[in-house]
């Protein structure tokens, strides 16, 4: 039960829920304690370049964990920079690079949550620990992209991020994980080395890389089942769906 992983959060903090609607931001205690809980369970954290190499070779290895946070939030910055160096271990971070220094989109102005400006993630990307990748300019919803749109986003925001931090970007991210069937030969043709998905999409396949969302909301029970893939099918089952609609009116609904 430890299968290869590739986690997706997003921003790391403390909100009361009305501040965090989409349940995006994660106690940054709570974090560090499912690191440890994988680093428990041997789990070796990887690098996303590290886990891709593994796919020319089929699947990678069980036991190997990726990192990667969506949007490129200033806590990255703040207070994910310090924990990676302090656990030892890598991540990469999906930045818009036509958002830079904006609120987020998607949280309530009161929560006050920014992306990081163009001097924040220059300095995150100077961590030897830090890979940043491109997550659209700004935050465009790939789902229903021809070919040729999807190349002209993927291929302009890699070379503002390049521009702007004067190093390959090789990853790209899809916005609310969703990608038109033309997306992944676009983002090959833009030179990424692989793009990543999530909310059960995709798979091990290189442009549509699965990854498993992890957000404010998960609690140790939860995560111990996302982080064995056994959340979903359980979630899906008769008696996860009985549970969900007793718990629906105790719950505010949040999207993925
Ligand atoms: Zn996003």
């Amino acid at each position: 039960m430890r299968p290869a992983l590739v986690l997706a959060y997003h921003g790391l903090g403390t909100f009361p829920k009305t501040l965090d609607p989409h349940n995006l931001m994660l106690d940054p205690a709570r974090f560090r304690r499912q690191v440890l809980t994988l680093m428990r369970r041997r789990y070796g954290f990887v690098t996303l370049s590290e886990l891709v190499e593994h796919l020319d070779r089929g699947t990678p290895p069980d036991g190997v964990c990726a990192l990667t946070f969506d949007d490129g939030t200033a806590d990255n910055v703040e207070l994910l920079a310090p924990l990676l160096e302090e656990l030892e271990i890598p991540a990469t971070v999906f930045a818009c690079p036509g958002l830079l220094g904006a609120d987020h989109f998607a949280m309530p102005a009161a929560a006050r949550v920014r992306l990081m400006d163009a001097g924040q993630l220059r300095a995150l990307a100077c961590s030897p620990l830090v890979d940043i990748g491109s997550h659209t300019s700004t935050h465009v919803d790939l789902s229903s992209a021809t070919g040729e749109e999807a190349y002209e986003e993927m291929a302009s925001s890699k070379r503002a991020l390049e521009d702007l931090l004067q190093r390959p970007v090789n990853f790209f991210a899809y916005p609310k994980c969703g990608y038109s069937p033309s997306c992944p030969d676009a983002a090959r043709r833009a030179g990424y080395l692989a793009a990543v998905t999530c909310a059960g999409l995709g798979g091990w396949r290189r442009f549509e890389l699965t990854r498993v969302s992890i957000d404010s909301l998960d609690r140790r029970l939860s995560f111990a089942l996302k982080s064995r893939g056994l959340f979903a099918p359980l979630r899906n089952s008769p008696p996860g769906k009985l549970a969900r609609a007793l718990a629906r009116p105790l719950r505010h609904h949040g999207a993925d």
